[in-house]
């Protein structure tokens, strides 16, 4: 008998699960870039070493059985009208019978000069990889004798944007550097700063949340300018605008947490979107003009979710479940599903002593909840094999973070 095709392009939260789910169901391929899934909520505790590539970042090949098939190439091209797509890797063509697009997002730098070229993104391993040599090569730099001032100088990061993943990010550095201070005897403190162009920090998440968030910035010593907005970077400068006036800054490193935008392949496909580019799809997931097609996650504009759930692990990862269901009943020629979609709760690392979490309308900080968050994202992670040997892990061997130690001593 003919098994249908299903083509999904995306190994994020949204199509790895929605592969898992369909394994078996057809000939199901999934397509990815990477040769492995990111669990990009704990890329922070990946940056401090709390956590370890294979926690966060397993490879498809050990969480895929014979059920799925893994074609490790970027995509090149979509065609919706002859039902293919077409491959970097060899120039190769695939055909289809029901494609899935989940192809994520890809960081905004929102046309400020110079910011692609000299900011470091934070969406992958590798990113945080880079992020970590630059915090220890600044400290490297810097002799055991420079006055506060100087060392201060030679030791400050900014931080653009400060939603969660911003305040994320800077509190982890800021507490990272701040470790690191101690441990080489170095005088004075690291500068970390978050500049943000709106009034206030995680402007996406609840006051609750917003009280841990910046009591957290305070106690790491971020400094915070809101209402503030780059206007250039430059190879170690920085030129950021409050209130009409200019500052510029020496940095050692700027990272772009700014935003993030369609990706190039969505953005060529002459379908219905709505004014941000997302696809605008059926409460089944589908997109009208192609019902064969299904898309999710942070390319598809859902209409019947919660609005604060706009582009998050917790939509894409729920939509998936959705998804396979009604490829399942498409291809059967049964009928279809819809479902709303709500908050599973909101979890928030900051520093590498602290997280925020909020659950059935409470939310609880400090030490208490960095370990509800451990255990929460234990449970989030894919496949029972992956979970069980990950939450092992954490438990006995321990989530401490991994010192900056210098670039020679760095495994
Ligand atoms: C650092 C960070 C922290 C985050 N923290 C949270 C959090 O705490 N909670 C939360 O809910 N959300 C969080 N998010 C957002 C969350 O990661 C996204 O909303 C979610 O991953 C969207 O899932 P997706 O399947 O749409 O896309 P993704 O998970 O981004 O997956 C897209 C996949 O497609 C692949 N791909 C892209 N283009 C191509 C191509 N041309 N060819 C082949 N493959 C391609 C990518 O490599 C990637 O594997 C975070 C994001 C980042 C970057």
């Amino acid at each position: 008998m003919h098994q249908p095709r299903i083509l999904i392009l995306g190994g994020g939260f949204g199509g790895l699960f929605t592969a898992l789910d369909l394994a078996g169901s057809g000939e199901v391929t999934l397509v990815s870039e990477e040769d492995h899934f990111l669990f990009t909520p704990m890329l922070y505790e990946y940056l401090s070493g709390e956590v370890e590539a294979w926690h966060i970042a397993p490879r498809y090949d050990e969480l895929l059985d014979e059920n799925v098939r893994f074609v490790h190439s970027k995509v090149a091209g979509i065609d919706l009208a002859s039902q293919s797509i077409s491959l970097e890797k060899n120039k190769e063509t695939m055909s289809y019978d029901v494609l899935v697009l989940a192809l994520g997002g890809i960081t905004n730098y929102v046309g400020v000069e110079g910011a692609e070229e000299f900011t470091l993104p934070f969406r992958k391993l590798a990113h945080a990889d880079n992020l970590r040599r630059r915090m220890v090569t600044a400290l490297d730099r810097v002799p055991p004798d420079f006055a506060p001032q100087d060392v201060r100088r030679e030791v400050t990061f900014a931080v653009v944007g400060a939603g969660a993943s911003g305040c994320e990010l800077s509190t982890k550095m800021a507490d990272l550097l701040t470790d690191a201070f101690k441990r080489r005897a170095l005088h004075g403190q690291p500068r970390v700063l978050v500049i943000e162009m709106g009034d206030r920090v995680v402007p996406g998440m609840g006051e609750q949340i917003r009280e841990f968030v910046d009591d957290a910035l305070r106690q790491s010593d971020v400094e915070v300018h809101t209402k503030t907005r780059v206007v250039k970077v430059a190879g170690n400068e920085i030129t950021f605008e409050h209130e009409g006036k200019q500052e510029s800054l020496k940095t050692a490193g700027v990272v772009w947490t700014g935003g993030v935008r369609m990706n190039p392949l969505i953005e060529q496909l002459d379908v219905e979107k709505d004014r941000r580019g997302l696809l605008m799809v059926r409460p089944t997931l589908q997109l009208s003009q192609h019902l064969n097609v299904f898309a999710l996650g942070d390319i598809a504009f859902y209409p019947d979710a919660t609005p604060t759930l706009a582009g998050t692990a917790q939509l894409a990862f729920q939509q998936a479940t959705l998804a396979a269901r009604n490829i399942k009943a498409f291809n059967a020629g049964k009928e279809m599903h819809t479902k709303h979609f709500e908050e599973l709760g909101e979890a928030i690392s900051l520093g590498t002593e602290r997280a925020a979490v909020l659950t059935g309308g409470k939310a609880f900080g400090g030490a208490l909840a960095r370990q509800a968050r451990f255990a929460l994202y234990t449970s989030r992670l894919p496949t029972w094999h992956h979970r069980l040997r990950v939450g092992a892990s954490w438990f006995f061997e321990g989530t401490t973070p991994r010192p900056l130690l210098p670039l020679g001593f760095e495994l």
